[in-house]
């Protein structure tokens, strides 16, 4: 059973304008890591954020474990997205912001404690907790915005570009620390990124994107071995 699935998805920002994604078609499984790659303006972002329920459907149909969610609202979707900035709020110390989403959920202090400390368990940050981001490295702090995305125990996780601010040599570790979480966490993950040799070394399968269209689905062995 693919967990989630586009039907037709085309998506218009106006009326009267071109689509940035057209005619979408795209099953993907559950627990799988898939990769969109493409060009910048190939309308990966746009893809992800109406999976997110954060940006409106012009046309089709998106399904998550066979539910049409197209006008479900984002808080209801079981999903979460780390972005490229990291989006973590400055004046809260690393705990509170992995904590915020759940505080916002009104969830017992005690079993937020609880996955607070799990997640930072997880990702090693343990030491800091009660820091602010502003006092974190670009990969701690990049491990902070997954902590906060994996502490609600997501059924979806998405991710758009989110080690493009960080230096090669760390973009390297941060790759297969990814890989390594969500494996662990069996989570079914999206990952954008405009960058080949990352989504061939991540990808269960890449899904190559062109001015909103798909080009190709397939896996990187698949990709490698095509002329
Ligand atoms: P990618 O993630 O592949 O870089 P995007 O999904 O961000 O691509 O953008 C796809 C196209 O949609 C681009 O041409 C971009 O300029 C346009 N676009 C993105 N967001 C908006 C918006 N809020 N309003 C109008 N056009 C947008
Ligand atoms: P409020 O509830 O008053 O909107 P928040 O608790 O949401 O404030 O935000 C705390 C601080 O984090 C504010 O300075 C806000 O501007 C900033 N902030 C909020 N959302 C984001 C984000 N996505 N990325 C970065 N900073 C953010």
């Amino acid at each position: 059973m693919a967990q989630i699935h586009f039907q037709q998805v085309s998506k218009r920002y106006g009326k009267d304008k071109e689509a940035v994604v057209d005619q979408f078609n795209l099953e993907i499984c559950d627990k799988e890591f898939i990769v969109f790659v493409g060009p910048s303006g190939c309308g990966k972002s746009t893809t992800l954020r109406m999976i997110a329920g954060l940006e409106d459907i012009s046309d089709g149909e998106v399904y998550i474990d066979d539910v049409l969610v197209n006008d479900l609202p984002p808080k209801d979707r079981d999903i979460a997205m780390v972005f490229q900035n990291y989006a973590l709020y400055p004046n809260m110390s690393v705990y509170e912001n992995i904590a915020f989403g759940l505080r916002l959920r009104k969830l017992p202090k005690h079993e937020i404690d609880q996955a607070v400390k799990r997640a930072a368990r997880v990702l090693e940050i343990e030491p800091f907790l009660e820091r602010k981001p502003k006092e974190l490295s670009g990969g701690q702090r990049q491990r902070v915005a997954l902590g906060r995305a994996i502490v609600r125990n997501p059924k979806v996780f998405l991710m758009d570009e989110p080690l493009s601010n960080l230096d090669a040599k760390l973009r390297v570790q941060m790759r297969s620390e990814i890989i390594r979480l969500v494996k662990k966490l069996e989570v079914t993950t999206i990952y954008v990124t405009h960058d080949q040799t990352e989504a061939m070394t991540m990808g269960d399968r890449i899904v190559v994107m062109k001015d909103g269209i798909i080009q190709q689905v397939d896996t990187p062995e698949e990709i490698y071995n095509k002329p």
